[in-house]
C-alpha cells in the first residue's frame, strides 16, 4: 500500500509539474497572440426552443495554435485575468465580433461574456460603448453575460456600470445561473434581461426527476421576474423537448450547433430552423 501511495504521489507531482509548465508556456505566448489577433471570436447560436429559430449568437473565444490545436478558453482566460491581459483581449475580441455581427440580420443579437476581472477596471463600460460607436454596432443588439462573481467584490460599482449600459440599450444576462451561492440575492438586486441556466442542470435532466423540478422552478422564477430563461448545453432532442415542456423559452447547445467561425454564421442564419 505504501509503495502504491508513493507511486500515486509521484504521478500526481508529475502532472502538477506538467500543468505549471504548460501554464508558463501559455502565458509567454498569450500577449503575442492577443496583439496578433490570433484569439478569435467563434459564435454559438442561441435559439427559441419552440421554433428552433436562431435569435442571437454568443461569442466564445478560440485560440488556435500554429499546429492547429486549440487552447481552451477555460485555460487561457484565467491566465489572461491573472496577468491583467483580459481587458486587451476582451476589447479586441468585442471589436471583431461587432464588425462580424454587423453583417447579420438586424434582429439577431450578439452575446458577449464579461470577465469579473475586466469589470473591476475603471471605465470598462464606457470603453465598451466606445467600441460600439467605433464599429457602428447598435447597443440594442448587444447582450453582456456576467456571472455572480462580478457582483461580489464591489456591488455598487458593478450595478452602476450595468445600469449605465442598460440605459444605453445593452441587455444584461446572468450566466451560469444556479451554480453560485447567492444567485437569488443577485436577482433581487438587479434587473437582468435573461438568466442562463447552467448546463450542469441540463445534463442530468432526463434521468433525474428532482432536476426537472429544479429547472421548472428556475424557469418559473424567471417568468415571475419577467426575465427570459436560456438553457445551456442542450445535446439531445429529448432534452430540448423536455426543456420546452418545463417552460424554458430559449436554448443553446451542441444539438443545434457548436461555436463556429464567422464565415459559417452566415450559412447557419440562412438555413431553415435547425435541429
Ligand atoms: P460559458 O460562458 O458558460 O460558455 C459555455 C460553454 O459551454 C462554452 O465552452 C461552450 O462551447 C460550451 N457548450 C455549449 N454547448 C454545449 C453542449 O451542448 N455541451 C457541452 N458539453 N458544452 C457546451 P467554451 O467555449 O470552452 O468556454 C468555456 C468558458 O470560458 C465559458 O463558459 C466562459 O466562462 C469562458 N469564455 C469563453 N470565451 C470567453 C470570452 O470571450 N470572454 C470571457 N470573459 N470568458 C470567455
Ligand atoms: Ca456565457
Ligand atoms: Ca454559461
Ligand atoms: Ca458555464
Amino acid at each position: 500500500v505504501k509503495k502504491q501511495r508513493k507511486a500515486r504521489s509521484q504521478i500526481y507531482e508529475a502532472s502538477m509539474l506538467g500543468r505549471t509548465h504548460r501554464a508558463a508556456h501559455i502565458e509567454a505566448r498569450l500577449l503575442d497572440a492577443i496583439e496578433a489577433d490570433r484569439i478569435e471570436p467563434y459564435y454559438q447560436p442561441i435559439f427559441e426552443i419552440d421554433t428552433r429559430r436562431i435569435v442571437g449568437l454568443e461569442v466564445l473565444a478560440r485560440w488556435r495554435q500554429s499546429g492547429g490545436d486549440f487552447v481552451p478558453p477555460d485555460v487561457f482566460i484565467p491566465i489572461a485575468e491573472e496577468r491583467q491581459l483580459i481587458d486587451a483581449l476582451s476589447e479586441r475580441l468585442l471589436k471583431r465580433a461587432c464588425v462580424d455581427a454587423r453583417q447579420w440580420p438586424e434582429d439577431i443579437f450578439l452575446s458577449f461574456n464579461i470577465s469579473p476581472v475586466h469589470m473591476e477596471t475603471e471605465g470598462w463600460e464606457r470603453r465598451l460603448m466606445d467600441i460600439l460607436g467605433q464599429t457602428g454596432f447598435a447597443p440594442s443588439r448587444l447582450q453582456v453575460e456576467i456571472t455572480e462573481t462580478s457582483l461580489a467584490s464591489d456591488l455598487p460599482a458593478a450595478a452602476r456600470a450595468l445600469a449605465f449600459l442598460q440605459k444605453e440599450g445593452v441587455a444584461v444576462a446572468l450566466d451560469d445561473f444556479g451554480t453560485g451561492y447567492s444567485n437569488l440575492a443577485q436577482l433581487s438586486n438587479f434587473s437582468f434581461a435573461r438568466i442562463k441556466i447552467d448546463r450542469s442542470f441540463v445534463a442530468p435532466l432526463l434521468e433525474d426527476e428532482r432536476q426537472q423540478k429544479i429547472v421548472r422552478l428556475m424557469v418559473a422564477l424567471a417568468r415571475v421576474l419577467d426575465v427570459w430563461a436560456t438553457a445551456e448545453g442542450i445535446e439531445t432532442e429529448e432534452q430540448l423537448v423536455l426543456l420546452g415542456k418545463l417552460g424554458c423559452r430559449y436554448g443553446q447547445g451542441y444539438l443545434v450547433s457548436r461555436a463556429v467561425p464567422s464565415d459559417e454564421v452566415v450559412a447557419l442564419l440562412a438555413a431553415a430552423p435547425l435541429g
